[in-house]
């Protein structure tokens, strides 16, 4: 009975209580831990399309930087990681709504062996239990036809290192040759760079000064109660998965922004 009743009190606070008015910027990586139906975000898309204007990403970054924020619920879309089921199931499925994201990608993944995609995966896409199968990344040329149908490419650094402590060469691999490395395979000059896993305890204001030479826009994933980190340096996204239920997505959107 106390379940039941706890139901109706949470079905009765959703219903009232809809998207906080402003710009959401939701953060995904994966349709699924293993495989992957493109149906999921669809579903989760069609469910937020009666209480949400879906935007661009960046009509979402122009306004949030200008402080130009509008009355009614906007979202809008990134992805980090570069998996190939960005191109090949999340994309498709952001176009059928009119609308794009950014792709933040890893040069290293994309050109890595084996043995270096099979570290990557150990070290960093395994922990949390956030996949329990690999997953390939998206080839230079899915990154290119992205770019090509109107989505924003930008860097998620080289080989998704943590970048508070790294010397100052190892932090240069980070930030430049990974935007450099993607100009020279796609021609895209990027200017946007999503912090690798995204805390804000694994930034620091002199890696942002080094960021901030060659990236006009700074992401992370933390702190979504605020615009903002680091003055106005450091834009922050709220973390989603595709495959969430989408009461969860809902409640995240429901809180205040500032
Ligand atoms: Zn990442």
């Amino acid at each position: 009975m106390r379940l039941f009743l706890r139901h109706i009190f949470l079905s009765a606070a959703g219903k009232l209580a809809g998207p906080s008015p402003g710009i959401h910027i939701l953060n995904g990586h994966i349709l699924a831990r293993e495989g992957g139906d493109p149906a999921v975000f669809r579903r989760l898309l069609n469910s937020l399309v009666p209480e949400c204007r879906l935007i661009r990403i960046e009509e979402a970054v122009d306004r949030i930087t200008k402080g130009n924020f509008p009355d009614e619920p906007c979202v809008a879309f990134t992805f980090d990681d570069g998996f190939e089921e960005h191109y090949t199931g999340i994309a498709p499925v952001l176009e059928e709504f009119g609308i794009n994201a950014a792709f933040f990608i890893l040069p290293g993944f994309i050109g890595g062996d084996e043995t270096y995609r099979d570290h990557l995966h150990r070290s960093v896409f395994r922990k949390d239990g956030f996949l329990t199968i690999p997953k390939a990344p998206m080839s230079w040329a899915r990154v290119n036809e992205l770019h090509r149908r109107g989505h924003v490419i930008g860097s998620h650094g080289m080989h998704h290192r943590p970048l508070t402590g790294l010397s100052p060469e190892a932090l240069a691999v980070e930030l430049d040759e990974s935007a450099e490395a993607i100009r020279r395979e796609t021609g895209i000059i990027t200017d946007w760079f999503a912090f690798p896993f995204g805390r804000l305890d694994g930034i620091s204001q002199p890696v942002i000064d080094v960021a901030k030479r060659r990236y006009h826009c700074l992401f992370s994933q933390d702190d979504y109660r605020h615009y903002f980190s680091f003055g106005n340096q450091v834009i922050n996204r709220r973390h989603f998965e595709p495959f969430w239920p989408v009461s969860h997505v809902r409640f995240f959107l429901r809180g205040e922004r500032g």
